[in-house]
């Protein structure tokens, strides 16, 4: 029996904060050549790392509508505020056609509707820039008969930019460039997954916390304080984000998702030659600064059925940044979802990718 409690106190004393991995992606002593990784990415190559850089939206992503009500057709994203047509509407290809987005219901570009206005908005870096808006007689406003939901064409496309870039649930550029580096060696997809990355570290402390819906940004000082008590105050679907800002539900989740790639790849390329004096820089300006996020939302059960999602990010950051906050954190969700799952109602794994 006493070799058993001790067994079982150096397994807990492991998981909880004693041993971090260093990285979840070392180096191989062989790379394993996947073919199927080679081919994922190939599509990927057409584009050059400045080509990346560029494409990162200098600006977050929201909002892309205001004003509307919760639970009006915007609000699930399933009727094309420009001409109204409902069904799946917006379509971004990034690498045939990496400078515009359409609506597939009338085939323009989104850049192309009617400006009726322009409003001004300042980044967390206190930089001022102009968004063009159409007003659109399609989308339900919150109160009825105000009449005036704003929309923001190149807020539409700059979210559609980040999510062909970064990738939610399995597309995007980036994990299929990392993964193809890390079955390779070959520097060519690094060099390209590594301008991303570099590209959103360029960015990351302007993006603002927010709403696909808001005219205003919660301040950063706000998001400072909740990152220091580990609690936003808000739902675990419907608050604020920053990469995920423009997303119409599921911000939180989708952040997650898309920091679980960043952190996943940047452990891939950390032995990559192509990194130019750069790492460090992604470590601080991207990972250590979309990690305050999650400071504000905390590492527990905070996100109800999207804990599959959202669990994954802590986990990376408990890896990369070194941090017992965020990887003790992912423990204990661990124990608390097996307990649920098999003395309590399983309701922690419906509705998730886990
Ligand atoms: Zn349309």
């Amino acid at each position: 029996m006493k070799t058993i409690h001790f067994l079982a106190m150096c397994f807990a004393l492991a998981l909880f904060g004693w041993t971090i991995p260093r990285t979840v992606f070392p180096v191989p002593e062989k790379r394993s050549m996947d073919e199927k990784a080679i081919a994922e990415a190939a599509p990927y190559l057409a584009l050059s790392p400045e080509k990346y850089i560029e494409l990162v939206p200098k600006e977050g992503p929201a909002p892309v509508l205001l004003d509307t009500e919760a639970q009006s057709s915007a609000y699930n994203g399933s009727i094309c505020p420009f001409c109204g047509k409902t069904g799946k509407w917006l379509k971004y290809d990034l690498v045939a056609d990496p400078e515009h987005a359409y609506c597939v219901q009338s085939g323009k570009d989104i850049m192309s509707f009617p400006v009726d206005g322009k409003d001004t908005f300042t980044d967390y870096n206190g930089r001022s820039y102009e968004r063009a808006y159409f007003i659109t007689p399609y989308v339900k406003p919150i109160k009825p008969n105000t009449g005036n939901v704003k929309v923001y064409p190149e807020n539409y496309f700059a979210r559609e930019r980040i999510e062909a870039l970064l990738g939610i649930y399995y597309g995007g550029a980036l994990m299929p460039l990392a993964r193809a580096y890390y079955a390779t060696g070959d520097e060519k997809y690094a060099e390209r997954a590594i301008a991303i990355l570099y590209g959103f570290a360029q960015v990351m402390k302007a993006y603002p916390w927010t709403v696909h819906s808001a005219a205003k940004p919660q301040p950063r000082e706000k998001l400072l304080a909740c990152a220091e008590r580990h609690d936003s105050g808000f739902h675990g679907w419907l608050g604020p984000a920053r990469l995920a800002a423009a997303e119409s539900n599921f911000r939180n989740p989708h952040e997650a998702m898309y920091f679980s790639n960043i952190c996943n790849a940047y452990m891939m390329l950390e032995p990559s030659k192509s990194w130019k004096g750069q790492k460090e820089y992604v470590l601080e300006n991207l990972i250590r600064e979309g990690s305050i996020h999650f400071r504000a939302y905390g590492a527990k059960q905070c996100v109800f059925n999207a804990i599959g999602m959202y669990a994954p990010a802590l986990f990376c950051f408990g890896v990369v940044l070194q941090d017992t906050y965020f990887y003790d954190g992912f423990i204990k969700i661990m124990d608390d979802f097996l307990y649920n799952e098999n003395f309590h109602d399983g309701i922690s794994t419906e509705g998730s990718i886990a």
